[in-house]
């Protein structure tokens, strides 16, 4: 069977995540529009391969042996954003930064939570992102889903968002969103930005390899109301390293790749940080970090 066009072979995966790490995947491609998708996917379902979508790779980590499948990129006319009255329309590859930016200089409110959520609209979808209190099933209005069969519509009452999860499958890609937004005066909303960025900067280190939160928050009375990063720290965490990979000194629910980092070594440190919060507080902490190929990572799931 021919390959269709612009698929690449044997592609580095580790410089499409923000942590660096993971192998190579069979097949890449980066669809720009709604039929290079449509085609892309129906070639992967006639041809028995699997699909896996990465956005900017902010929340993933890929396995050391990478992916046997097809890895599509959302680019061109599927990463766009347009303004269209009160209503922004993003491909599902757009930066959800650029985004929030986009909305604050066009004068339109309820997309400010996003600026600082490193990922894509399709990725910010997938993971029901949130910051800052925002809410984003209150704005967004719908979705287009392409899947290897086709393409429909979702509404948020659609999409089963609980905390950090939506019910999409790894093969149901948001190819577009649109956000309903209400007017505002550009510079209030500016100036909002600029004050979710400011706080951000304090709290977040910056300019290191990372996928942002490792767990999620636990709903955990033994919790006692303590964050994933709190009950790190105080678990001795902060500092800890396995090989090349470390929980951050500034933030303990965020793990650096210090340079030479392998998926492995994030996975075995994420263990050791479970098992001490386990042993300390009784708490089981959830993984919020993706997987993309054959990890093992039962030492980070198991109760
Ligand atoms: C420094 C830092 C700070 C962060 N802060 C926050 C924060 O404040 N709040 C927050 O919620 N998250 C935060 N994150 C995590 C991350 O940015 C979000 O989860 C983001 O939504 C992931 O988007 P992405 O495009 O990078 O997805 P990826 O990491 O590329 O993928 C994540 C998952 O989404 C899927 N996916 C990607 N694109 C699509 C698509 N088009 N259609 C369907 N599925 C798709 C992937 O297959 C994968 O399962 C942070 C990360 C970092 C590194």
């Amino acid at each position: 069977m021919s390959l269709p066009e612009g698929l690449e072979r044997d592609y580095p995966l580790a410089r499409l995540t923000t942590v660096r790490t993971g192998g190579w995947g069979d097949y890449f491609a980066r669809p720009d529009s709604a039929e290079r998708l449509a085609e892309l996917l129906a070639w992967s379902r006639s041809a028995g391969v699997e699909v896996g979508v990465v956005g900017s790779g902010s929340n993933l980590l890929i396995a050391d042996d990478g992916f046997r499948g097809l890895v599509l990129k959302l680019d061109g006319l599927l990463a766009s954003i347009e303004r269209e009255g009160t209503q922004l329309l993003c491909g599902g590859g757009a930066r959800l930064p650029q985004a929030s930016a986009r909305a604050a200089r066009d004068g339109l409110t309820g997309l400010e939570f996003g600026v600082n959520i490193p990922g894509t609209v399709g990725g910010a979808v997938k993971m029901n992102a949130n910051a800052y209190g925002g809410d984003l099933a209150e704005v967004l209005e719908w979705v287009e889903v392409t899947t290897p069969t086709g393409t429909d519509v979702r509404t948020p009452a659609d999409l089963g968002f609980s905390y950090r999860r939506s019910n999409l499958r790894a093969d149901e890609i948001v190819a577009r969103a649109s956000f309903a937004l209400a007017p505002a005066e550009p510079e209030t909303v500016k100036a909002a930005l600029a004050d979710m960025r400011a706080r951000r900067r304090e709290a977040q280190p910056s300019g290191i390899k990372t996928f942002g939160s490792t767990f999620k928050n636990p709903d955990d009375p033994r919790a006692e109301g303590k964050s994933a990063g709190m009950l790190l720290d105080q678990a001795g965490c902060r500092g800890l390293a396995v090989g090349g990979a470390r929980f951050s000194q500034k933030h303990a629910n965020f793990v650096e790749n210090r340079g030479d980092a392998s998926t492995a070594d994030v996975i075995a440190l994420m263990a050791e940080g479970r098992r001490r919060v386990r042993e300390r507080f009784g708490v089981v902490l959830e993984p919020e970090v993706q997987l993309l190929g054959q990890v093992d990572a039962a030492p980070i799931f198991e109760a």
